[in-house]
């Protein structure tokens, strides 16, 4: 019997293998036939300690006893202010506001709302966005709209609103992109700036300077410009420091959070803000306030599991953690040395090279051809085109790492040309 449920980023018209997954702990999981995979990728980027940790389930069960969902325009809850206090403490200053939502994408939508309402109720209506080429920040039309445009979003193009975009501060051509901004605060009184700090995530696992993003932050502080930094994907250690932006010395006047906001056990995401963004919607007009809202915003239970991720973070050696895996992945990418891979790179706990074998669009066969030799070896990874990435559970351990290496360096024996 074929299955109703309609998967994401998935072509249910080609006959490719939907794994049925029943367990799952530390950086594997397990299926109902008895197979064991290693979450290289970390479940689409989200676990961060690995699946199941003890202490976030353990709060997760704890919370189901007291208290389930509420409304939370006008009522509160402890998991809800804990958390948000907590999060301004490891947060940079000036952070010092939190608005809940659901994902990443939502985050986002929050984070332009804001710079928008920003402008607005300070008497300066600004509605230009300015991206970087390249850049992902959710499927949502608002997210999409500060995307990359590909066939992705092809169908909807036509409702997606109309940004400025800088190129891609590619190593060497920094300054093209700098000048590009420079520019653009100039001309177009932009209301905002959003960036994936360091490194672009779904459009190809794309590096860039810290310099780079320093210089970008300063550009726009000296024209006003509002400053976003989604950190929906690098937060949590990702690239080796809690936060991207810490690797710049810079605090955005906005940062989007989320996928291992939880640790990755449920959905929940944060958008916070400085007291310039607070102040400008506070006030004792209604009309003035921040019309954002989503059913289940500061879900009890999740602020429960973010809670024990933070924790988990506070008495941890975590970060430890994160730079020993980098310094195991940078190993074993070394050593990862064939003809048809090639780009090899890494941030933090984040390795990509792209395998040289034939057409390598999004849409080319290879990505899955990848994915489905690796799950033939008891790896999920999942290619994006010709660009393979590791993005493993902090606690992964050797073994399974070097399963990961010792697949990709078969498959460069097989694809590669
Ligand atoms: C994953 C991601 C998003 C979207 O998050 P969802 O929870 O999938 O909506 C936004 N921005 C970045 C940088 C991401 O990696």
């Amino acid at each position: 019997m074929t299955s109703p449920v309609w998967h994401p980023f998935t072509q249910h018209g080609l006959a490719e293998e939907i794994p049925l997954v029943t367990h799952a702990e530390g950086a594997a999981i397990y299926t109902d036939d008895g197979r064991r995979f290693v979450d290289a990728i970390s479940s689409w980027w989200v676990t961060t300690h690995g699946h199941c940790h003890p202490r976030i389930m353990a709060a997760i069960r704890a919370q189901t006893e007291k208290l389930d969902q509420l409304i939370f325009a006008g009522w509160t809850h402890e998991p809800a202010e804990s958390l948000a206090r907590d999060l301004i403490t490891i947060a940079p200053e000036p952070l010092a506001h939190v608005f809940f939502s659901d994902s990443g994408s939502t985050s986002v939508e929050v984070a332009l709302k804001m710079a928008l309402g920003y402008w607005l109720n300070r008497g300066e209506p600004r509605h230009r966005i300015v991206v970087m080429a390249h850049s992902y920040h959710g499927d949502t039309i608002g997210a999409m709209s500060v995307g990359e445009r590909g066939v992705y979003n092809r169908a909807y193009q036509p409702l997606l609103f109309d940004v400025d975009t800088l190129p891609f501060p590619a190593a060497g051509a920094e300054q093209t992109t700098l000048d590009a901004l420079e520019r653009l605060c100039r001309t177009e009184a932009p209301a905002a700036l959003i960036v994936e700090p360091l490194i672009l995530g779904a459009g190809g696992m794309q590096i860039y300077s810290a310099q780079t993003l320093a210089e970008m932050r300063r550009i726009c502080t000296r024209h006003g410009v509002l400053f976003i930094a989604d950190e929906v994907m690098t937060g949590w250690g990702r690239t080796g420091t809690l936060f991207a932006c810490e690797a710049a010395g810079i605090v955005p006047d906005i940062m989007c959070l989320s996928k291992g906001l939880t640790g990755g056990a449920v959905p929940l995401a944060v958008t916070l803000a400085t007291p310039a963004i607070f102040d400008a919607h506070r006030s004792t007009d209604r009309a003035a306030m921040f019309f954002h809202s989503s059913s289940y915003t500061a879900n009890p239970i999740a602020c429960a599991a973010a809670n024990a991720n933070l924790a988990i973070w506070r008495d941890e050696p975590v970060l430890d953690r994160v730079a020993d895996l980098a310094r195991r992945q940078a190993d074993r990418l070394a050593a990862l040395d064939h003809p048809a891979i090639v780009n090899r790179r890494q941030i933090g706990t984040i390795a990509a090279m792209e395998m040289i074998a034939g057409d390598s669009g999004y849409l080319s066969t290879i990505g899955p051809a990848l994915g489905a030799f690796f799950r033939a070896r008891g790896l999920l990874l999942r290619p994006m085109g010709n660009c393979i990435y590791i993005m493993p559970p902090y606690g992964i351990d050797d073994s399974d790492l070097d399963a990961i290496y010792a697949a990709i360096a078969a498959a460069a024996m097989e694809f590669g040309s």
